[in-house]
């Protein structure tokens, strides 16, 4: 197919309008909306569900880079390194977006606080590509896809991180391999959920938010699951596990709460379901409990500076 090229390569001085692969009306995936304000993991999979479709199998023909950096510069090479190499797999660790290419090479992507990817049909008609209208100023990086889409990060804020890792090195990276298990995975469960929290003395919630303990749930998703666990997130993180390490009837709670959550928030991403019903305790201060037969009220409480959010009454 043909590919429009038009490699900005950092040089602020050319005016993004005149990109001719611009953004277009017929864009595939709608940017999302972070309801903490930053993408938690059931986003960050929902966003590799999305861009998986046009990415994996196909080869990255050409990549425009809109400017010289993210949070940190983009590694040396960035777009030699990738052109031409085929995405032979796109999963998720924790918050971050694994793309293993055929040179061996691994493209890490993180959203950072406000990044989201939106794809792009890139073979339009003469018409369709007059009207289309230009890329957004925050849209950073542009991978033009084989398949025919293109593939662009957008992050207003510029928190998102691109990194490229070497053949081999993945395990050693410093930040994936300090990571626990994913919460999804079959090696998360009570057991080494209680493992991971029996020496702890901090709070189930501060536990729960240690990404060695497991990966990649934040703020809402750890006060939605203990609250479907029906444990107070003041407690004890030691308290789900008896001395030795063994679970407790607790602990097979919340880590069947925590897939639940999870689950849950990334089926009803995938159908783009926004509304207020979606959390049962997340933002829901001063409002009544939806537990069957509780009569309490969801509480506030500030922990380690974030908010958490619990009701008093069944969550002990
Ligand atoms: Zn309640």
């Amino acid at each position: 197919m043909k590919i429009d090229h038009w490699t900005l390569t950092c040089d602020r001085r050319r005016p993004w309008k005149s990109c001719p692969v611009a953004g277009t009306p017929r864009t595939l995936a709608v940017t999302l909306h972070y309801p903490d304000g930053v993408p938690e993991l059931p986003e960050v999979e929902s966003v590799r569900r999305r861009i998986a479709r046009s990415m994996v199998r196909a080869r990255i023909d050409a990549v425009d880079l809109r400017r010289p950096d993210l949070r940190r510069p983009f590694p040396r090479h960035f777009v030699r390194r990738l052109s031409g190499e085929t995405v032979t797999a796109l999963d998720r660790r924790a918050k971050y977006l694994v793309a293993t290419l055929s040179s061996g090479e691994t493209l890490l992507m993180h959203l950072g606080m406000s990044g989201s990817f939106r794809v792009i049909r890139e073979q339009l008609p003469r018409r369709a590509r007059r009207e289309a209208s230009p890329l957004d100023p925050h849209d950073h990086v542009v991978f033009h896809m084989s398949s025919g889409r293109a593939v662009v990060f957008n992050d207003p804020r510029r928190f998102g991180i691109m990194e490229l890792v070497a053949a081999g090195k993945l395990d050693r990276h410093p930040v994936l391999n300090r990571l626990g298990p994913e919460p999804l995975s079959k090696d998360f469960d009570g057991a080494a959920l209680a493992r991971a929290c029996h020496r702890k003395n901090t709070s189930l919630k501060a536990a729960l938010m240690d990404q060695r303990v497991v990966a990649g749930l934040g703020n809402i998703y750890v006060s939605e699951a203990l609250h479907v666990a029906g444990l107070s997130p003041r407690r004890r993180a030691s308290t789900i596990a008896t001395p030795s390490g063994a679970p407790r009837d607790a602990a097979h709670r919340l880590a069947s709460a925590i897939k639940r959550v999870l689950e849950d928030a990334i089926a009803r991403q995938s159908r783009a379901a926004y509304g207020d019903a979606r959390f049962l305790v997340y933002d829901r201060e001063d409002q009544r409990c939806s537990t069957p037969g509780c009569s309490g009220t969801i509480c506030r409480r500030v922990q380690a500076g974030r908010s958490t959010f619990y009701c008093p009454v069944c969550q002990r």
